[in-house]
């Protein structure tokens, strides 16, 4: 594979970031994950205008422009050949004397990217639904932000492993926040969607913009407000999004089945127009 490191293309055999970078020492990095299909990059104005506000909120430097960043998405893209699958971008606060303190003005960004295929499309997770369970949310209250802080995601996720479970939806008191990397949904008896209004306790999903956006368009009802998991535990259906799982069905909460247990017919819906949706506006 060829992987970018600050402006350089490189094999990923030779790429070097510093042992003193703020990302490796601090976590005091953001990143971003565009989905490829049919080699074509999903919503990536989408994906840049968030890297822009997590670099405003922690005062980090832009490594490069949109347009670059676009050029240097398309060719590793096309370097690496890949028709399906994602690109991961990473900006951190650069290398310098490890401290607390921000390193002077003028300290360059790290930015790093690289691609990994991966079937968007088709998979067994889809076909059969998510089972997840509910764990309290302890994260930093700045969830807003898409920083790599992403080790108590990480624990989740093995911990939902270990219990024979797909996924952790978080509950922050009382209600349900988001996945470990993904938002998320629940659809009532009457087939609205409910799913947690933006805030500092969520990431603003840019599946979930989108998906809000096709969810108008063919007459289904949003309601944007916080859901208990007793809530979640009767709902007709839920489901999860993200930008390389788009639409994901969810069957099983805390080991309470959904409905008939099967995916549900709006999110299997929604799937289907988000990614005609994606397909579309794809550059
Ligand atoms: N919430 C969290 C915590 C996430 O990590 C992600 C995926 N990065 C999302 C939501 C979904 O965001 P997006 O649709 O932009 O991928």
């Amino acid at each position: 594979r060829t992987v970018y490191v600050n402006g350089a293309f490189v094999p990923e055999t030779e790429a070097k970031v510093s042992v003193f970078d703020r990302g490796f020492l601090f976590a005091d990095a953001v990143y971003e994950v565009t989905c490829i299909l049919d080699g074509k990059l999903v919503d990536f104005e989408g994906h840049m205008a968030r890297l822009r506000r997590s670099l405003d909120e922690l005062k980090m430097a832009s490594p490069a422009t949109d347009e670059e960043l676009l050029a240097a998405h398309r060719k590793l893209a096309q370097v690496n050949n890949v028709k399906e699958g994602l690109i991961y971008l990473q900006v951190s606060r650069g290398e310098a004397d490890r401290d607390f303190l921000f390193p002077p003005e003028g300290t360059a960004p790290t930015l790093v990217m690289f691609t990994q295929e991966k079937s968007l499309l088709a998979g067994p997770s889809v076909d059969k639904g998510l089972k997840v369970m509910t764990a309290d949310d302890i994260r930093w209250r700045r969830c807003d932000i898409k920083t790599v802080q992403l080790l108590y995601a990480s624990l989740l996720k093995n911990e939902a492993k270990a219990n024979g479970v797909d996924d952790v939806w978080m509950v922050l008191d009382g209600m349900v926040t988001e996945g470990s990397s993904n938002n998320a949904y629940i659809v009532t008896q009457e087939g609205n969607i409910v799913t947690r209004p933006i805030s500092n306790d969520i990431l603003a999903g840019i599946t979930r913009a989108s998906l809000m956006r096709c969810a108008e368009e063919h007459q289904i009802k949003i309601e944007e407000r916080s859901f208990t998991v007793e809530e979640a535990k009767a709902a007709k259906e839920a489901f999860t999004t993200s930008a390389t799982g788009m639409v994901v069905p969810v069957v099983e909460i805390d080991g309470v089945a959904l409905g008939d247990g099967k995916p549900g017919q709006v999110a299997k819906r929604l799937r289907e127009i988000f990614i005609q949706f994606s397909r579309e506006k794809a550059i």
